[in-house]
């Protein structure tokens, strides 16, 4: 794949990172069923994931499917979520990115499908910045020569605030998505960091409002706040753990 670092070059990265980023926990109380942020132990979803269920009518993303977790801002993973786009942007920070993204790509791709019962994905979208609109998101300019697939543009829409923290119905447009080959229309929509899921869920709404039958997101972290109320045993519990590049939140193995 031109522009590809090789596979052995990505196997190395990966293993070099395993030193410090975090599983993402799936089988643990006080996880959130589908964003795997903390929530109280009697909680099945989060605040957040329960509101934009509310406000979109369920019209969300099929699976969300976080890489890694970010906990706090200080950690080496932080740094590399920060440094890939900041000016000037960091060529190391760009390359372990590219190289965790595309590793589980290679290993967990069929994960994601299996759970949503395609074959194929048609299309990739990704988040556009909300703070930053006149420019491609710098995650897009790295991953999307990775993804041959075609592109589903989302435009933003100005008049909401790049702030907002809630799911907005009409954060997000784009044209008509048609069927490729009489399949039905399968999106993989990418990010960078899930820290409420408000633009990830905004952009998924759009993209099924548009015609997509799945929509799988997949973000290279779910931010935790380990000051948020009930983070401590899911922040305890993560960074007790080494992270496996071979297990995805799809297919980890039971709980013994
Ligand atoms: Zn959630
Ligand atoms: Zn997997």
């Amino acid at each position: 794949m031109p522009g590809s670092p090789a596979w052995e070059v990505v196997e190395r990265s990966v293993a070099e990172q395993t030193n410090y980023l975090s599983p993402v926990l799936t089988d643990s109380p006080g996880v959130c069923q589908v964003c795997f942020g903390a929530v109280h132990v009697a909680s099945t979803r989060c605040g957040k994931c329960a509101e934009a269920h509310h406000r979109s009518g369920g019209v969300l993303a099929d699976v969300v499917v976080p890489i890694t977790y970010r906990i706090g801002y200080t950690r080496q993973a932080a740094h590399d979520l920060r440094a890939y786009k900041a000016t000037p942007s960091s060529a190391e920070a760009r390359l372990r990115l590219t190289c965790l993204f595309w590793h589980f790509c290679v290993r967990h791709l069929a994960c994601v499908k299996r759970r949503l019962g395609i074959d194929h994905f048609t299309h990739v979208a990704f988040v556009p910045s909300t703070k930053s609109p006149m420019v491609t998101h710098p995650l897009q300019a790295m991953l999307k020569p990775m993804v041959p697939l075609d592109l589903v543009e989302l435009v933003l829409n100005n008049s909401i605030d790049p702030y907002s923290r809630n799911l907005n119905l009409d954060w997000f447009k784009t044209d008509p998505i048609r069927s490729i080959s009489a399949r039905p229309s399968a999106v993989l929509l990418i990010d960078d960091t899930w820290v409420t899921g408000a633009r990830v869920q905004s952009a998924a709404y759009c993209l099924k409002e548009a015609g997509a039958a799945r929509v799988a997101t997949i973000v290279l972290a779910r931010q935790i706040n380990p000051d948020y109320g009930h983070a401590a045993p899911l922040v305890n519990k993560a960074t007790g753990i080494r992270y496996d590049p071979e297990i995805c939140v799809l297919h980890a193995p039971a709980a013994s």
